[in-house]
């Protein structure tokens, strides 16, 4: 039995991310941290189920063994519970976007001296990470692209962590690594160039997670697109990282790692 405890439980990652581990034989939830257990305590879904709820992850770690934390929090809070979980030597499971390179170096390091491992994956959606691959083979022979991506109102970081990864795969792909034929930088208009790849970042009510990559060659176009309808589409992913995170060897990110 695998025991997790899941960071940002109250979220609506988290949330769904608890009833996906209550829904697995060999997973058991052992706990949820959320600073909004500080204000309601242990309640609704899903604290009905009897799980403790703690407002403080130090708190939790100093009362739960766990296996795995699972975290789908927010870019100002995620490094610290990384890095708290992992001196604990529990493995770590990161859905939240918006690390940055330094940060990925630090959870390396830390990784390194607890022993524990890191999946860090932005996106778990399957069909997601196949979109990722397929682009980078498409970018083989045809560079000229780029990427739109739409998400939900409420998303706090942009360009997502798909579209950054997405366009970083593509850029590696680049024989000479020189950018592909996009606009020039430095207008805006022209939207965010990672690698040299512009991304467009769409905030919508009504959307959850979506991008597509649009290649453009000589007379032709070919366009590749993903659709999120619904937060369960990231489920079997992190249930799989679950299980598979302490096989790892340090930090790795991409949900490819251990499909
Ligand atoms: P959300 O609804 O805002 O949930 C975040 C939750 O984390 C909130 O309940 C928040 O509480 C809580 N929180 C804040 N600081 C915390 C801390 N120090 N410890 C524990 N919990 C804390 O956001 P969401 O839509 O679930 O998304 C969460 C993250 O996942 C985002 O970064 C999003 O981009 C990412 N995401 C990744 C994937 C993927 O496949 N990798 C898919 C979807 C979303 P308060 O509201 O009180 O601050």
């Amino acid at each position: 039995m695998i025991r997790v405890i899941v960071n940002g439980a109250l979220g609506r990652m988290g949330r769904t991310v608890c009833d996906a581990v209550l829904a697995e034989e060999d997973l058991e939830l052992v706990a949820m941290i959320d600073p909004a257990f500080n204000k309601e305590g242990s309640h609704g879904d899903p604290g009905a189920t009897g799980i403790p709820g703690f407002s403080s992850l130090s708190v939790c770690l100093e009362q739960v063994k766990a296996d795995v934390a699972v975290d789908f929090t927010i870019p100002d809070a995620v490094l610290t519970n990384v890095i708290a979980c992992l001196k604990a030597e529990i493995h770590c499971v990161v859905g939240t976007t918006g690390l940055g390179e330094e940060q990925l170096l630090e959870i390396e390091s830390q990784a390194r001296s607890s022993g524990a491992n890191c999946l860090i994956a932005p996106n778990f959606a399957i069909g997601a990470v196949l979109m990722m691959e397929v682009s980078r083979m498409i970018a083989r022979h045809m560079p000229s692209c780029e990427i739109i991506e739409l998400h939900h109102d409420q998303k706090l970081d942009a360009p997502s962590g798909t579209a950054l990864r997405t366009a970083d795969l593509i850029a590696r792909e680049f024989e000479s690594g020189a950018p592909s034929p996009a606009g020039p930088e430095g207008n805006a208009a022209r939207g965010f160039h990672q690698g040299g790849i512009p991304i467009h970042s769409v905030r919508l009510p009504g959307l959850v997670a979506h991008q597509e990559v649009i290649f453009g060659g000589q007379g032709q176009t070919l366009s590749v697109r993903h659709d999120s309808i619904s937060r369960e589409s990231f489920m079997p992913g992190v249930v799989l990282a679950v299980r598979r995170v302490a096989d790892l060897d340090g930090i790795a990110v991409g949900l490819e790692k251990v499909m």
